[in-house]
Parts: structure tokens; sequence; C-alpha cells
């Protein structure tokens, strides 16, 4: 059974403040707050934040206090960004939100009473707070996140490795499970780039980091470590996991079909892999790998090599 639902367009600009007619009518004895008293509440609280996550969070618990809600799902897709609050309810109302052209993603409100006329029409004012703050917040996470990633090949930069490498390798210990890193290197790149330019390699370099990315089911695992090198943490992977992992990706790497000047190119990755030792540091964890990628091209390429 479809459970009965709506959607809606909120264009700040143009629905600015229409419904706060409703704020004026004298708050039910159990609604703890009028509309206007609400909405000045949450313009100073949610402003404090620049996280979508407490900004909607608080958002959901204070907006209950004029409107009880089951649920509050959040969705921004141009920055992949997801956010539930609360359980199911069997009706929906959903809001596309957008600022002079700019998308600041949809929300859906849920619960299993029905919505009223009024209880709607104060919905609709209470969301104008969070225009500014949510703007705010996502243009903040674009700048962190772009700050952190590799353009050319949208794969995590140096930094976000170095965060990511020393996260994982704290939530390895803390639940005693293994973590293993594997560092992918293109074979014979440089020859590449000397026969058909530099651009031509760009292209290839993208196209290895999309069919490594394709092989993963956390792609934001996946960093580029220098000019075509690429590592690949696997959590809470054990070392023969680890090694099917790299396989995977090798075959893959291999098969992709390259092309520059209308010439299909041969290419082919070799691969090391370490898994965490007991105490190790990170700077270990990647000598180890680095150093079993130097044994697999040492071997003739086109290969994987355990660490030692
Ligand atoms: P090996 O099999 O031993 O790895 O040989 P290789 O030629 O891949 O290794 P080498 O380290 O000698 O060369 C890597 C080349 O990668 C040299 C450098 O010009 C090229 N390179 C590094 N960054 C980029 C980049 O962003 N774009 C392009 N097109 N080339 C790059
Ligand atoms: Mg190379
Ligand atoms: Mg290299």
């Amino acid at each position: 059974m479809k459970s009965p639902s709506q959607t809606n367009a909120i264009d700040f600009d143009s629905a600015k403040l229409q419904r706060l007619g409703f704020g004026q009518q004298p708050p039910l004895l159990e609604r703890p707050v009028s509309l206007a008293q609400l909405r000045q509440t949450l313009g100073l609280q949610l402003q404090t934040s620049l996280e979508p996550q407490r900004i909607l969070g608080l958002f959901f618990r204070e907006i209950q206090r004029l409107v009880p809600l089951d649920a509050l799902s959040y969705e921004h897709q141009p920055s992949d960004l997801r956010l539930q609050f609360g359980a199911r309810g069997h009706h929906s109302i959903s809001y596309s939100l957008s600022h002079e052209g700019e998308q600041l993603g949809e929300l859906v409100f849920r619960r299993n009473q029905r919505f009223s006329e009024q209880e709607q029409g104060n919905l609709e004012s209470l969301l104008s707070t969070l225009l500014f703050p949510m703007r705010n917040a996502l243009l903040y996470r674009a700048a962190t996140q772009s700050a952190l990633r590799d353009p050319l090949t949208d794969t995590g930069n140096r930094i976000a490795m170095d965060q990511t490498l020393e996260r994982e390798i704290e939530m390895s210990r803390r639940h005693s499970q293994p973590l293993s890193l594997l560092m992918l290197d293109i074979d014979h790149f440089k020859h590449i780039n000397d026969t058909y330019g530099h651009s031509a390699g760009d292209e290839v370099l993208k196209a290895v980091a999309a069919s490594i990315k394709n092989q993963l089911r956390n792609v934001d695992m996946v960093f580029r470590f220098g000019g075509e090198e690429f590592l690949i943490l696997l959590s809470n992977t054990s070392r023969e996991a680890a090694a099917m992992v790299g396989e995977r990706l090798r075959f893959a790497a291999q098969a992709q079909d390259y092309e520059a000047e209308g010439k299909m190119i041969e290419l082919t990755v070799s691969i090391g892999c370490s898994t965490l030792l007991p105490g190790e540091s990170a700077e270990s964890l990647l000598r180890r790998a680095d150093s079993a990628l130097y044994v697999a091209k040492r071997a003739g390429r086109n290969r994987l090599a355990m660490a030692g």
C-alpha cells in the first residue's frame, strides 16, 4: 500500500514567510510555544553550528514543540549527504529546498497521523529558519571536502589519507579487527606519457582510479598517494581477504579499455599489500606496503606481493 505523501517545492525567495499568518492564531494550550517564538529560537540555535547533522537534529527536536513528528529525513545529492532522524511514519510531506537557484536538499517529514493544513503551514514557515544555516553548512562541507580530494581522479588526497589511516588504525585496535593496505602503482606509466602525451596520461589515471573505485564497497578509502600511485585502505580485512581484493583490482585495471589517439593502450598495475601488526605505526604499515610493491615491480610487474 502506498502511503499518502505530498511533494512541495520551497523556493525561499518567493515563499518567504508568507505563512507567518498561522503564527498569529492563539497557540493551543498543550502546545508549548507559538510559531513566532519557535522561529525566533530556531533562528538563534541553528546558526550555532556548521554541521548539517547537528543543524537538522536541532531542527527536528525543536519543531516538535509545535508539530509532533515521527521522522525527518534529508538528502542533498550534490554533496552525497543523507541524514535520517527518528523512525518511520505513514504520512509524509516532502519539500525541495532551494535558494537563488541553488539546491539545498530534500526534506521529508513523516508521521503516522495525518498532517493538518495548519501544521503544514507551520512546517513551511519553520523551514525558512533552515535557509542560511543549511546553506552555510553545505558550503563549509563542500570547502572542507574539496580540501581533502584529488581533483583529477576524485579520490582522497594525502591529507585525507593521513587522517583516515590514523583513524582506521585506532578503530582496528579498539575493535580488534584486522586492517590491510594496498599500494597500487601503474606499470611503465612514464612510457604512456612519453608516447601519447601528458593529457592522455591524465585520462588513463582517471580511468584507473575509476576502475579501482568500481571494485570497492567503500570508495571513501581510495587515495591518490603519488603521481600514479594509489593507496587503498581495507578496514576489517585480513591478509588473505586483502590479497583477494588486490588481485581483483589488478585484473580489473588490466581488463579496462584505455584509449589514446584512437589506439588501445595495454596497461597493468603492480600492488603491494600489508596488514597491520600489533602496535605498528602508520608509517611502518605504509613502508611495508611500499616494500612489497617494490618486490612486485622487481619480480616483473603486473602482480601482487605480500609484505613479510
Ligand atoms: P614502474 O613500472 O616502475 O612504476 O614505471 P613507471 O614509468 O610507472 O614509473 P616512474 O615512477 O618512472 O614514472 C611515473 C610517471 O608518472 C612519471 C611522471 O611523469 C608521471 N606522472 C606523475 N603524475 C602524473 C600526472 O598527474 N599526470 C600524468 N600524466 N603523469 C604523471
Ligand atoms: Mg609506475
Ligand atoms: Mg610510481
